[in-house]
């Protein structure tokens, strides 16, 4: 029996493929809080990677914006940010998966840009409240098209770097991660089951901050590509 919706639902959340007519659905996106020390350090906190774990947030698939996009400066906000970022995209699951069988469930890679309404994140940070006003709403997370891994490919470094209107604003190295991606799988998988569609966004090095309409962004990962976003003035 086919069932019948009480009115259209809205269309699957897709992301390009890099040289392929291929469509990556995306299920789940998780972000990972503090994965840079020279990040970290800028918002105010020390990582001692010894006595601590990784912590996640998330945004809503819906919060998806592929490279190019013009994305309208955001409500409620006089302070948003972007935070360059390696994403890796997800094509089998798994559930306590161990940091060498990691890799097995890596699809590909991605650059993406974690976009940040700084003024809300902090003043939920002030409250002890939920971050999601801060980091999850529309065209939130931005992505390129995402490259498929090699066989057994393991970003381990590369530079990743991000610019405003030409002007360096980020650049780092993928080294740098407190947390690699085999680490990250594998400790998230003890908290989810992880499935084919989701993407992980693995934290900003520093240097990152505001943007206003009019400014075009350009992030690049070495062996990954170019993530673009063009901030405009919002229609009322
Ligand atoms: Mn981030």
């Amino acid at each position: 029996m086919t069932e019948t919706l009480c009115f259209a639902s809205q269309p699957p959340v897709t992301v390009a493929i890099q040289a392929s007519q291929l469509r990556f659905p995306v299920h789940r996106i998780f972000c990972v809080g503090r994965n840079y020390h020279a990040h970290a350090a800028e918002m105010g906190v020390t990582v001692d990677k010894a006595t601590t774990q990784p912590f996640y947030f998330n945004k809503h698939p819906s919060a998806i914006a592929e490279s190019g996009a013009e994305i309208p400066y955001p409500p409620e906000t006089s302070n948003y940010h972007f935070e360059m970022e390696l994403v890796v995209a997800l094509g089998a699951g798994g559930f306590q998966v161990s940091e060498a069988a990691a890799i097995d469930l890596v699809y590909g890679y991605a650059a993406g840009l974690d976009m940040t309404r700084r003024d809300l994140q902090q003043r939920a940070k002030d409250h002890a409240h939920p971050w999601d006003l801060g980091k999850d709403f529309e065209q939130a997370a931005v992505i390129s098209p995402i490259v498929v891994k090699d066989e057994r490919a393991l970003l381990q470094q590369g530079a990743i770097e991000l610019s405003v209107n030409q002007s360096m604003k980020q650049s780092s190295d993928l080294s740098l991660m407190i947390w690699s991606v085999p680490e990250l799988i594998s400790d998230l998988s003890r908290y989810y089951r992880l499935l084919p569609g989701d993407l992980i966004y693995t934290g900003t090095p520093e240097g990152v901050g505001p943007v206003v309409p009019g400014d075009c962004l350009r992030g690049h990962i070495e062996g990954v590509g170019q993530v673009v976003a063009n901030i405009v003035t919002p229609a009322v």
